[in-house]
């Protein structure tokens, strides 16, 4: 595999500091020697519980947070060490969409006056293009040219995240980061940008990572799956195998405890038993071990480096290679996503259908 985008050792620690004279205390260490690398066109997803680094990760790659140490390389180009001037070009190739697009977009700027910032200082259009580059882009979204002389309280919560990724895809960038792109939405309007997502991947070859705790998105979604747990990876693998026969213990438990329907929100939400400890103070050995169920005497002391089984990387001790691949799958399509996406995906192959006819 070629990377598009490859990371070693990302480390984000952030200070902790305490009393008048503001002393360091402590770091909470939000990310820990995190090391993966994304093809182009693929989806890598990063999932984890709440707080697990997933998100802080997604935001160093852009250098939006700026990493304690590590090496992040975008086709060949190290980024850590580049100028602002020229970090600032670099995201011509490397956006972002962020979970909330209501507060990412200036309230006092229309629609056109957000697309317009991108194209003009990346140098995507001129003056004398622009009109078109707006319209066009829009046009890749789903939404209309009439809708550029709009401003973002005038959409709905699927509408404006239909602008953030247009703002995203303005510069016609090879990676996109989406930190929990559609967490903020109904389940319906989950499925609509979910597909929308993956039509332009389809037309356009650009890569995500792609940042939730819902397992089900991730599952339709992603080419490969990265699951962190306290800052740290603990397996890594292609989609299919770690939800058929996930190897660690912690991405056992969030496969078996998802999707759990929230009634109030209508969403599901893993949640896995026991609290995760501080990212302040990590339990020595398996950061996970007082969770873990199987835990053994050696996983309280010895913290297990990342090994390859097969085309899983995982990080414990008692990791071993599936003997069963077909095992039962808790995630089943059973689910009001799920439905969506089906309902979704068969009106898609009825209209390519009709158009090869
Ligand atoms: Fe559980 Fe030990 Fe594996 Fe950690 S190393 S996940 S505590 S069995």
């Amino acid at each position: 595999m070629s990377a598009l985008l490859q990371v070693e050792g990302l480390t984000k620690h952030f200070p902790v500091r305490r009393g008048i004279l503001r002393r360091i205390v402590g770091h909470v260490q939000a990310v820990t020697d995190v090391s993966f690398a994304v093809a182009a066109g693929e989806t890598l997803a990063i999932v984890g519980e709440s707080g697990c680094g997933k998100s802080t990760t997604g935001r160093a790659l852009l250098r939006l947070i700026e990493p304690s140490a590590g090496s992040i390389r975008m086709e060949g180009t190290e980024l850590t060490t580049l100028s602002p001037a020229r970090m600032r070009q670099m995201r011509r190739q490397m956006q972002i969409i962020f979970q909330d697009p209501y507060g990412s977009l200036n309230p006092r700027m229309t629609v056109r006056e957000v697309l317009s910032e991108p194209l003009l200082l990346h140098g995507v259009a001129t003056p004398a293009t622009l009109q078109a580059k707006v319209a066009e882009v829009l046009g890749l979204c789903g939404l209309s040219s009439f809708h550029a002389e709009r401003y973002p309280h005038e959409f709905s919560g699927g509408q404006r995240q239909r602008v953030g990724i247009a703002r995203a895809l303005a510069t016609r960038p090879k990676l996109i980061v989406c930190d929990e792109p559609v967490s903020a939405l109904d389940v319906s309007v989950q499925a609509q940008i979910v597909n929308l997502l993956q039509d332009l991947q389809r037309q356009l070859g650009v890569a995500y990572v792609f940042i939730s705790h819902d397992l089900a998105v991730v599952r339709h979604i992603a080419t490969r799956v990265a699951v962190m747990y306290l800052g740290r990876i603990v397996e890594e693998a292609p989609a299919a195998e770690l939800f058929a026969a996930p190897l660690h213990p912690y991405t056992r438990s969030l496969i078996a405890a998802a999707p759990r329907p929230d009634p109030a929100a209508g969403r599901a939400k893993a949640s896995v038993e026991g609290d995760a400890p501080s990212a302040l103070a990590p339990p020595p050995g398996c950061a996970f071990h007082p969770r873990c169920p199987v835990a053994v005497e050696r996983c309280r002391s010895e913290r297990p480096e990342l090994r390859g089984i097969g085309p899983t990387r995982v990080a414990c001790h008692l990791a071993e290679p599936a003997t069963d691949r077909a095992l039962p799958r808790p995630l089943d399509a059973d689910t009001p996503l799920a439905r969506r996406l089906a309902v979704l995906a068969a009106a898609r192959a009825r209209k390519q259908e009709g158009t090869a006819a």
